[in-house]
Formats: C-alpha cells, structure tokens, sequence
C-alpha cells in the first residue's frame, strides 16, 4: 500500500490540500485530527475537564469511533452517530489540542490509524503522521505557513459556515494551538527529517494544490 503522510500546524490548509490531491491519487485522504475531535466532543458533552488525564482516560473505553467514506468524503461515528460536522466547532478544536496531549488517547487512536494506511493507499493528515503514525511513509510533506496567513483561512471557513468570529480570537486560538501541539511531551508537531517542507503563505489554494502533488508525485517510489 502506498502511504503519505502530510503533517503541519492548524489552518495551514492540509485537510483542504490533502483531500484534493488524495482525490487525484486515487488515494483514501484520512483526517486524523477528526478522531481527537471526536473524543474531545464525547468528553465535553459529558462535562469532563478536558486537561484532566486519568478522567479522559477512564473515559475511552466508553468511545467507538469509526470512519465511513460515502465517494471521497470522511465521516466520522462516534459511538454510532454521525459527528462529521459538529466537530468542527472552534471549542471542539481547543479541547481536540487538549485532549490529544494526553498519552492514552494517543495510544487509543493509534491502532484505527495504522490499520487505515495498512489496508488503503492513503493520504493521511496530522500533525505525528510522519514521525510516528507512520514513520515508514513513501512521501512525507511539512506543510506549512505564517500563522496570520493560517489564521486568515480559518476565519474565513468559519464565516463562510456561518460561524460569528473575530479574526484576532481565531489567531489567537491558532496561536495557542501550535503553542500547545509543539510543546507538548508526546508526539509534538514537528517536521520529520526525511519530510518535504511545504510553505504555502504566498500561494494561492490552486498553487498549493498542484505544489503538494507534484511534491507527492516525484516522490513515490517507482514501482
Ligand atoms: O487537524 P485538526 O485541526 O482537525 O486537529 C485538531 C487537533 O487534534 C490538533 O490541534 C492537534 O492537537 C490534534 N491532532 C494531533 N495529532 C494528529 C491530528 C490532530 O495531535 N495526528
């Protein structure tokens, strides 16, 4: 199976890119940030402190998360309901941070993941894909940019999906996030040595686009 691993900080247009080119590959595109969304709403819906490691931890086996694809799209279950969209919420993001620090709920969604990229060709997005998700990947992509060029996109997806934000609460939220990510003890975000560094602050979303294929497609192993 041919596996590749984008990984890089929030709102960088990874899922976006990712999915397009996926698409383009022929290849399954697995959002792997949706399944610690899809914990962090399972802890928050029952009040549970998302910081709190041993409560979330006792909490995981009471989840089910599976993966559906209905054509090209990701949908996510949790415990047989269709969360897709609803974990897209920006509190939803926050305590998804939250939660993955925690070792057990990295260990939890471990397993799904590889079996995904063992059973499909797979265009996988993270931010430890590369690193430790599958560290054996054919192609491995850094994908990047400035956090105000991030923050921008991300406040437009959520205006454009009727959400009422402030753009400095969403920098500060994308801030806070890449703070939490890179600097957690666990499967911090980071580029893996054998990845391609992407920066996509001064493309456009086509440029970026045909920039991660082409970087995928000179890349894979010629078989
Ligand atoms: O990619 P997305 O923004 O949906 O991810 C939500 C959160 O889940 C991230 O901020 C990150 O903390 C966490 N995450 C992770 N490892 C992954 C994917 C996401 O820690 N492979």
């Amino acid at each position: 199976m041919i596996n590749v691993a984008i990984d890089g900080p929030a709102g960088a247009g990874k899922s976006t890119l990712a999915k397009a080119v996926a698409k383009r590959l022929g290849y399954i595109y697995v959002d792997t940030g949706a399944l610690y969304r899809a914990i962090a709403l399972f802890v928050i819906q029952r009040g549970v402190d998302v910081y709190n490691a041993s409560k979330v931890a006792a909490m995981l086996p009471m989840i089910d998360i599976e993966l559906k694809y209905v054509g090209d799209e990701q949908r996510v279950y949790l415990c047989g309901e269709n969360v897709t969209s609803v974990i897209r919420t920006q509190e939803v993001s926050a305590a998804a941070s939250a939660v993955s620090a925690i070792a057990k709920v990295r260990e939890f969604l471990f397993d799904l993941q590889l079996e995904m990229a063992q059973n499909n060709n797979v265009v996988m997005d993270g931010r430890d894909i590369g690193t430790v998700v599958l560290p054996n990947a054919d192609v491995k992509i850094f994908l990047t940019a400035s956090a105000e060029a991030r923050a921008r996109r991300r406040h437009k997806e959520l205006v454009e999906k009727g959400h009422d934000v402030e753009f400095e609460a969403v920098l500060k939220s994308v801030n806070e996030r890449d703070e939490q990510d890179m600097n957690r003890p666990i499967a911090p975000l980071k580029q893996a040595k054998d990845a391609i560094l992407l920066d996509t602050t001064e493309l456009s979303l086509e440029e970026s686009e045909i920039a991660l294929y082409n970087a995928i497609k000179d890349n894979l192993p010629r078989r």
